[in-house]
């Protein structure tokens, strides 16, 4: 388990690093923190390592506190980037070399070094030398050798960013069966919200140093806590709007809106939002929300096409498998409306 008890970091003479974070990893648990470029991931991983040091709050690992302690006594498992692998080294040699700095003797090292390329399924290259292997094949040999020592948690800062797309996915589904293999506690750091859509058990969003949310990540696409987190994970269609009363919004071009009951005050200006796949095309006549608009332009996505629609001066964006000729009105649920303060 990883607790992060309001941790405060910011670099020398700048105002710029991690803010009030709290945040817990259960045991055996992936989570992903997502955020922009430097919002703080590498900062925020480099404290749980041991690389850097908070100037406030503590860091625990399986209840003990860290926070004091070197990277080297905390025993993690860390994957860079940049493989970072000994290029003189053979696969064996580079997986078994944390074992050597412990003081392991070769014959068991090297037996606890196969044992572990064999899981990862690498077995087959443990006399190559890093400079033979793909991008994909390292970034697994950095896995294995991050996991040969029976980590207590695995930390991993934007593992696949340097690989191609189709090695990227490919990646991905590897590490989460490796994750699940191991059992492995697992922080992973991103700046790409389909891979922590995908991998996170939970998924926490970091912007400018600050965590906005941490959920599941069907909850963090379904019900965003604000806008910001909104416009971070997957598409949104925005639309300003005026309370009327718990169950009714006024919009300038979609006319007045139900929506789920709330807890905004009468007369105060909100910002709807709802996913583009939420809005239903053609709808039938007597359903609720249902708005007049114009085709303008669509956009072929393979198995999705996106159509751009004009509702008075209001471009919304829908996405659906089917690709009606033509789209004369659209349904907005209210259950997909969700409302935020402005
Ligand atoms: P991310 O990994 O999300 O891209 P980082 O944690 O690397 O973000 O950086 C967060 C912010 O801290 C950025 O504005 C970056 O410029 C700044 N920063 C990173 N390292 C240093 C440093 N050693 N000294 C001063 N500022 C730094
Ligand atoms: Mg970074």
């Amino acid at each position: 388990m990883i607790a992060l008890e309001n941790i405060q970091f910011h670099y020398p003479h700048s105002s710029v690093g991690v803010h009030d974070i709290n945040l817990q990893v259960e045991t055996g648990e992936f989570l992903v923190v997502v955020g922009a470029s430097g919002s703080g991931k590498s900062t925020l991983l480099q404290l749980i390592a041991g690389f850097l040091t908070p100037l406030q709050g503590r860091v625990l690992l399986d209840h003990q506190d860290v926070t004091q302690l070197s990277c080297g006594e905390r025993g993690l498992g860390i994957v860079l980037q940049d493989y970072v692998l000994f290029n003189h080294m053979t696969v064996l040699g580079n997986v078994a070399y944390p074992l050597k700095v412990k003081g392991v003797r070769q014959v068991e090292r090297h037996r606890r070094a196969r044992k572990i390329l064999h899981d990862v399924g690498l077995e087959a290259l443990e006399h190559y030398y890093p400079s033979q292997l793909s991008g994909g094949q390292q970034q697994r040999v950095a896995i294995a050798r991050a996991l040969v020592f029976e980590p207590r948690a695995l930390l991993l800062d934007e593992p696949f960013s340097a690989l191609d797309a189709s090695r990227r996915e490919s990646m991905r589904q590897e590490l989460k069966h490796i994750q699940r293999q191991f059992g492995v506690t697992t922080l992973m750091i991103t700046h790409d919200q389909e891979e922590a859509l995908m991998l996170g058990d939970h998924v926490a969003v970091l912007e400018q140093g600050e965590l906005l949310q941490h959920s599941a990540p069907h909850q963090l696409y379904t019900q965003p806590v604000s806008e910001a987190v909104a416009r971070f994970i997957g598409r949104t269609n925005f639309i300003d709007a005026q309370v009327i009363n718990s169950q009714r919004i006024q919009t300038a071009d979609l006319g007045i809106l139900e929506v789920t009951p709330h807890a905004f005050t009468v007369g105060q200006t909100v910002r709807a939002m709802i996913r583009p796949e939420a809005i239903i095309a053609n709808p039938v006549s007597d359903i609720v929300n249902r708005v007049p608009t114009t085709l303008v332009e669509r956009q072929f996505l393979g198995a999705q096409q996106r159509h751009y629609l004009l509702c008075g001066t209001t471009t919304l964006s829908l996405e659906s498998a089917s690709t009606p000729d033509h789209i004369t009105h659209v349904a907005l649920p209210p259950t997909h409306i969700h409302l935020f303060n402005r």
